[in-house]
């Protein structure tokens, strides 16, 4: 029996945005459904830092993503399947993803991020991925080798460890191994490393088939495809269509990760000419991407879902969202404000504790001041995609982006 035809995972297409790729939708995972577009917070190590999992599904969350890279190192991709799977081992029991490892390798020691801020015309150099010597990765046509951040020791990613460990972490969602590249790089190794990760999506795709008929005992795993390509239109548009045409021995993407280096200014472009190119019956999800702005951008231009680090890490750094800006708490305006952070917010903090008792904490260096904060940034973000989603179905989706940006980035309190 092949993979696809014991998938219980789906996606329904449901209301498409007036003028744009945007889109609702329902994704059915054999451990729940997610209503998109939807924000899917991060719990790097099978935990959102400082927060109980049942506190992020209280707080709206449908759905947790966690790194394979971490998982592999610590506690390794062996306990986590013994003990029934990510979900079960954190005691969450709907749906949860995880990524490749792919990012996590290659960026480190090369200190990239998934946005850079600059141009097309800013210097470029391959050396910044390529090699070198203070590299702690190092890529090469059939893998990456590299450096653990932990202890030092040794280790090697191919398209087949990737998959072998995203089936033992047992998500609902898992992402193929890929070479992620930045903006640094040029046009020539761009083009060169898009051919890799396509190589490397059909190896993805084979240990997949595998791996799903060898645990056929386990409930299915979706796989998505990740496109590269950086800011070329000829690139992405080629990484969509090689990636969603792929169909190894009846084996095919479930979805795709738009994925790699992705300019801010270009953002919504970038994720047009992918959607352009893909299927309308798979899902899309934005990898890395969490700043209010971008998934308005995102969203518009039709990314389904999106996960991002900076709301949890943000926060434990007392950097809360408000509707009229981000703003830390440590300031001393908020010493005695008796009010919640933000009026509007429905969060569990700002619907039991004031801004001057998150100030005090924060100052007190208390561990109770991350919880707090992590749980409001992750309520606003999940319930401003949630406020997205209700947009478009009531014909309210551009209301909705003028009013919050011009309201979020223009008032400075
Ligand atoms: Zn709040």
């Amino acid at each position: 029996m092949s993979a696809q035809s014991q998938n219980s995972f789906s996606y329904t297409q449901k209301i498409q945005l007036d003028g744009a790729l945007g889109r609702t939708g329902e994704i059915t995972t054999p451990h729940g459904t997610i209503q998109t577009p939807a924000f899917i917070p991060v719990g790097t190590k099978a935990t959102v830092k400082a927060v109980l999992p049942e506190t992020m599904g209280e707080l709206g969350a449908q759905a947790l993503l966690a790194n394979a890279y971490h998982l592999y190192l610590q506690p390794g991709p062996e306990i986590v399947d013994e003990a029934g799977g990510l979900g079960k081992f954190m005691n969450w029991s709907g749906p949860t993803f995880t990524d490749s490892g792919g990012f996590q390798v290659l960026s480190l020691g090369v200190g990239f991020k998934k946005v850079i801020a600059m141009n097309e015309d800013t210097f470029r150099d391959d050396q910044v991925i390529a090699d070198g010597k203070d590299r702690l990765a190092h890529v090469d046509d059939d893998g990456v080798t590299f450096k653990s951040h932990l202890d030092g020791s040794m280790h090697r990613f191919t398209p087949e460890v990737s998959i072998g460990i995203q089936h033992q972490l047992g998500a609902d969602i898992m992402f193929a191994f890929d070479e992620c590249t930045t903006l640094h790089n040029t046009r020539g190794y761009q083009q060169k490393s898009l051919e890799r990760t396509r190589l490397w999506a059909k190896r993805c795709l084979v240990e997949h088939g595998r791996l799903t008929e060898l645990r056929s005992d386990k409930p299915y795993q979706a796989l998505f495809g990740v496109l590269q390509g950086a800011q070329y239109e000829d690139l992405r548009r080629k990484a969509a269509k090689d990636l969603s045409g792929l169909n190894e021995d009846g084996i095919t993407f479930d979805g795709f990760g738009l994925g790699g280096a992705l300019d801010k200014e270009k953002l919504g472009t970038i994720v047009s000419w992918l959607c352009e190119e893909l299927p309308d019956n798979k899902p899309r999800h934005l990898l890395g991407i969490g700043e209010p702005d971008d998934l308005f951008v995102g969203v518009e231009n039709g990314a389904d879902t999106f996960d991002c680090v900076a709301p949890s890490r943000q926060a434990r750094t007392s950097a809360v969202f408000t509707q009229d800006g981000r703003v830390n708490l440590t300031n001393s305006k908020y010493q005695r404000q008796f009010s919640p952070i933000d009026e509007s917010c429905d969060c569990y903090t700002c619907t039991h504790y004031t801004a001057a008792y998150l100030n005090h904490l924060f100052k007190a260096k208390e561990m109770l001041a991350s919880t707090l904060a992590t749980i409001h940034n992750e309520r606003f973000i999940v319930r401003l995609v949630d406020q997205m989603r209700d947009a478009i179905t009531t014909g309210e989706f551009y209301n909705l982006k003028t009013e919050f940006l011009g309201r979020f980035y223009s008032a400075k309190i």
